[in-house]
């Protein structure tokens, strides 16, 4: 039994070890270091691109149920984020180049794995291929995949976020803390008077933003990467009541709420970088120097890495994709990860051992029925390839999930999403088991 793997990110890499572990020929196909895309710096495998954070781990969240769910089927990827975890207050955050060597090792040291360096840029449908080369897949790759499904609008754009070191930053004003005492302090928070607020909108508004190259559809952002000065223009209040709001933070210096207040993130263990929560940007590199540094203990902030605003590419998934992730037209191409509409770290990795399972099966001239659409998985897979004619990628949330009556009449929200938590744990296991079987 022998697969081929393109794209050694989150899908491929959970999608490789899992088939590998069941005595699949895995070959894996990686065009880092040859070519890297704009977003992509290290050599390493499963590089997180943007934030480190990989979410929520609480069983009531989306995110938790997804994880409980991968754990279930198999996950790889999640025992490596173990290996890799920084103090997040709640959240599952990682030191990204730990978790990248973790994933690394284990696929460049089993036994069934090939990996090739080396860009792909054509499809041979001769055997089952997983196509899972991330939203920046570009160039010969994607026109071979726009040829397949005759999908020519591959254009998006997201953007990531700063990172600064901790210690650049001014301890008299910033302060450690988690939103209403919850973990350990996990954060730095940045607190601004309204004078200063206002003066930093001001400026963040009116600030000069980088030209885009090689884009030539309409702008189109992701919302959960939508870059700060974009949501800032969109009104005087929308970040104090978005990335920068202060609810369940009190500054020592005044006993008070801050106006507002922008939290710095731990970016690795040793806790010597930070980068700034939820401000993925587009402005110019000096423009971020410049009014970055209007942030209360940010004032002489070093910056390692600026932001910046990339392409994000991905199928029309209702039209050209079966809930097995190959293609109507092409059964021996399959798809997984942001690709395909899956949107986010752990929903990338999910798709990879979803997809996974389906070559397996593939291979023993089997087909599987999608996990339930009350689980997670089978919910986004659902939404996936649900006709849709404004279809964007998703990410996990508790609104896909079908809901019964008996968990409608739950009026306590927290009580509510733990029963559909439950609900799809029980799918999950029932799906996993009889799979297994
Ligand atoms: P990737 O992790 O990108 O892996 C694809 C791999 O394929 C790469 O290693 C690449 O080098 C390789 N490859 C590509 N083409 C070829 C080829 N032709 N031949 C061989 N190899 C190839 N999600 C979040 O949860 N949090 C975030 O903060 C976040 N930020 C994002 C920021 C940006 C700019 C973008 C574009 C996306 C972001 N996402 C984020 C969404 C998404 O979850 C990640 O992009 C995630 O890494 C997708 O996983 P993947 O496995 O599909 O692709």
């Amino acid at each position: 039994m022998q697969v081929k793997i393109i794209g050694a990110g989150l899908a491929g890499c959970e999608a490789a070890l899992w088939l590998a572990d069941r005595g699949v020929q895995v070959e894996l196909y990686e065009q880092k270091p040859a070519k890297y895309s704009p977003a992509h710096k290290s050599a390493g495998f499963a590089e997180l691109i943007c934030s480190n954070s990989l979410k929520a781990e609480r069983p009531d969240s989306a995110s938790g149920l997804l994880k409980i769910e991968m754990k279930m089927m198999g996950s790889h990827l999640l025992d490596a984020a173990e290996t890799a975890r920084v103090a997040a207050g709640g959240a599952l955050a990682v030191d990204r180049d730990v978790f990248s060597t973790a994933v690394t090792e284990m696929v460049e040291n089993h036994p069934n794995i090939t990996v090739r360096r080396e860009e792909v840029t054509a499809l041979d449908e001769s055997a089952p291929v997983l196509v899972a080369s991330g939203p920046l897949t570009e160039g010969a790759l994607a026109q071979a995949v726009a040829a397949l499904t005759g999908d020519h609008r591959l254009s998006f754009y997201d953007a990531v976020a700063p990172i600064v070191t901790a210690e650049s930053l001014d301890y008299d004003k910033v302060f450690a803390a988690s939103r209403y005492g919850r973990g350990e302090a996990d954060y730095l928070n940045c607190p601004f008077n309204k004078e200063e607020y206002e003066a930093f909108h001001a400026a963040l508004i009116a600030a000069e933003r980088a030209p885009l190259h090689d884009f030539d559809g309409d702008l189109t952002v992701y919302e959960g990467c939508m870059p700060i000065e974009v949501m800032a223009a969109r009104g005087a209040d929308t970040i104090r009541f978005g990335p920068l709001r202060p609810v369940g933070l009190r500054d020592p210096r005044t006993g008070h709420r801050p106006w507002a207040a922008v939290q710095l993130r731990a970016e690795n263990t040793a806790r010597t970088l930070y980068n700034l929560v939820g401000f993925q940007t587009n402005l110019k590199w000096g423009e971020q120097k410049r009014v970055f540094s209007m942030i209360p203990g940010l004032e002489h902030a070093e910056f390692v890495r600026y932001g910046v605003m990339h392409r994000n590419t991905f199928l029309e998934s209702p039209k050209v994709l079966t809930k097995q992730q190959f293609l109507k037209e092409h059964p021996n191409v399959f798809f997984a990860g942001q690709i395909t509409g899956f949107e986010g770290y752990m929903e990338s990795a999910a798709s990879g051992l979803l997809a996974a399972h389906q070559m397996l099966a593939r291979l023993k001239g089997r087909e599987l029925p999608p996990p339930p659409a009350a689980t997670m998985c089978g919910a986004l897979l659902d939404y996936i390839t649900t006709p849709n004619k404004d279809f964007q990628p998703m990410g996990a949330n508790m609104g896909i999930l079908p809901r019964t009556e008996e968990i409608n009449i739950i009026r306590d929200k927290r009580e509510r999403y733990m029963a559909l938590s439950q609900a799809a744990q029980d799918a999950m296991q029932a799906w996993v088991k009889e799979y297994e079987a």
